[in-house]
């Protein structure tokens, strides 16, 4: 008997954070929780879910995490988490902790960011404000300004694309443009600083982001579609492969 009872393990303590964890979730899902609302205080959900106070501690923590919920500091009615909304953050994060782990190949990378610029360019082109339009012309003047350092360039690259994905106003595309531009920001950096010769290259791209701009104000959709693409797939092409395979020729 002593031998049949030892394939019962107990179940780690540990993993409880998890069914807690897809408790929040059904609520969320159900759309008994959105954005804004306070979540039952921790003792409360202590009780409701019949755990311990650290599963649930530990579920709270990875949703702040994921950035789904934010902690508000305070005692009484004011303290407690908060369902928060701020999912190019949260997405930002997960997608740079997978990209760094290689979870997504960069191949796949650059895929999802032509498909999805091309359709915010497309976008941006049909309902671009003059707001829109004038954060996009400070970027290109900080991408165009003389001796403007690799790391301040690639700051104003990420941020004219988001500003592109932005004027789209489709939510979500924005969103998701800007969690993977963000996503390969480093890798972009340190592709920049691994050329040899910098100018030539900061010139081209400086070139194809004037004619992706000229393209939006013109409301042209197709022509700034197709130059979003051809700018990013031609940049990891020509720039960022070569530059990774001169820092490691292992990899292809
Ligand atoms: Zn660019």
């Amino acid at each position: 008997m002593a031998e049949a009872t030892a394939a019962w393990e107990p179940v780690p303590r540990s993993r409880t954070f998890e069914l807690v964890l897809a408790r929040i979730e059904e609520q969320i899902l159900a759309g008994n929780l959105r954005v804004g609302d306070k979540l039952p205080p921790e003792r409360e959900l202590v009780e409701l879910l019949g755990v311990s106070r650290a599963a649930v501690r530990e579920a709270l923590r990875v949703l702040e995490a994921h950035g789904v919920l934010r902690s508000r500091v305070g005692t009484g009615s004011n303290s407690g988490s908060v369902i928060a909304a701020m999912p190019s953050h949260g997405l930002t994060q997960l997608l740079r902790l997978h990209m760094a782990l290689a979870n997504f190949p960069l191949g796949d990378v650059v895929e999802v960011r032509a498909t999805l610029e091309r359709s915010s360019a497309r976008l941006a082109a049909e309902r671009a404000t003059e707001d829109d339009l004038a954060r996009m012309r400070e970027d290109l003047a900080c991408m165009d300004a003389a001796g403007v350092a690799r790391e301040e360039f690639n700051d104003c690259d990420t941020d004219f694309h988001v500003a592109i994905a932005e004027a789209g106003g489709n939510r979500m595309i924005a969103d998701m443009t800007i969690a993977v531009r963000n996503a390969v920001r480093h890798t972009l950096l340190s592709a920049f600083h691994s050329l040899p010769d910098w100018e030539p290259v900061a010139a081209r791209l400086r070139a194809e982001h004037h004619a992706i701009y000229d393209a939006i104000v013109e409301g042209d959709a197709e022509r700034a579609g197709d130059l979003v693409e051809s700018h990013i797939r031609g940049f990891h092409q020509d720039v960022v492969r070569t530059a990774l395979q001169a820092a490691d020729p292992g990899r292809s």
